[in-house]
């Protein structure tokens, strides 16, 4: 132990540090038995084609439906699944899930849906990722093209060999990579001619406050008219208004995902909600 320098001043700070340590310690544990009591879910939210109004498929977001305090948003828990050993099982029940879920979406009548998952960087380095990739999309029958893998730059700055041979390998195998969160971080426009990416993820911090703000407009629309001269497809999170979805669509092709729409849900409220969007759709 370290030796006192003022009135309790270090065994303040140490039962504090104690404290957190031991609250992260519970908290894995939790999470270890949610792995286990399957208290895991995932919820999807709608990627709505901005120019045809056609639900191009969705995202895949993971929620821990805890016995005690209901429904719980990654941001309480996903670093402690990204640091520790959870990331790998967890991971690749992500990826089964979603590639059954997007199977069924197909027999419900969306034959050319596409489910988005997020991959984080730990569980992408992963030695067997493209076998595990590949063994979701066996068991789901379902067709490589139809899964999308959500990367973020945080991966494609480490590690950059493995990196693009892994995702050289996917993108044989025939999955799409779309780069989530795009703008913000370590943003390089080299990444986008050094990798194979088919989708740009805008970030929602330009789209919350874009409206109003020429510069922002002009970031998006910069990245939209990009996107399109490079033949990829772009996505724009967190459009909350009807002025944000007009200012986007307006300024070229491009995705909407956020509340506008639907927020995430679960696989049964999901499909229902698609169902009833798209018989308003029918009738336009
Ligand atoms: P992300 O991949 O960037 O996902 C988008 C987040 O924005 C989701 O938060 C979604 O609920 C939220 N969002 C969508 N539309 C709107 C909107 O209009 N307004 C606002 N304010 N927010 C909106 P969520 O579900 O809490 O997920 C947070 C992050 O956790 C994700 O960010 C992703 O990085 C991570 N995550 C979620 N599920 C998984 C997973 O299965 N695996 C991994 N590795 N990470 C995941
Ligand atoms: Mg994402
Ligand atoms: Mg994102
Ligand atoms: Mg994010």
């Amino acid at each position: 132990h370290a030796r006192k320098k003022g009135p309790n001043s270090y065994s303040f700070f140490s039962a504090k540090m104690t404290s957190i340590a031991s609250d992260r310690i519970k908290l894995e544990a939790a999470l270890h038995r949610a792995l286990k009591e399957q208290e895991f879910r995932l919820f999807f939210q709608p990627k709505v084609h901005g120019q045809t109004g056609q639900i191009m498929g969705a995202e895949a977001l993971l929620r821990w439906e805890d016995p005690k305090r209901g429904i719980i948003s990654p941001g309480a828990f996903m670093n402690i699944i990204e640091e520790g050993n959870l990331i790998h099982p967890v991971g690749s029940w992500v990826l089964r899930q979603g590639c059954q879920a997007c199977r069924r979406m197909h027999e419900a009548g969306f034959p050319n849906f596409i489910m988005a998952v997020n991959i984080s960087p730990r569980q992408f380095l992963e030695r067997d990722i493209v076998d595990i990739v590949r063994s979701s999309l066996e068991k789901a029958q379902l067709a490589p093209k139809y899964l999308e893998l959500e990367i973020t730059e945080a991966l494609l700055i480490q590690n950059t060999e493995d990196v693009e041979q892994t995702l050289r390998q996917l993108r044989e195998l025939g999955v799409r990579i779309a780069l989530d969160d795009f703008g913000t971080g370590y943003s390089s426009l080299s990444y986008l001619t050094e990798f194979p990416i088919d989708t740009l993820k805008i970030d929602q911090s330009f789209i919350r406050t874009m409206c109003g703000d020429t510069k922002k407009e002009t970031i998006t629309r910069t990245i939209q008219h990009m996107a399109l001269e490079l033949g990829l497809t772009v996505v724009a999170e967190g459009v909350e208004t009807q002025e944000q979805f007009a200012t986007l669509r307006e300024q070229g092709p491009v995705l909407i995902q956020g509340y506008l729409f639907s927020p995430p849900q679960p696989e049964n409220s999901f499909l229902e909600w698609t169902r009833d969007y798209m018989s308003q759709q029918d009738k336009k």
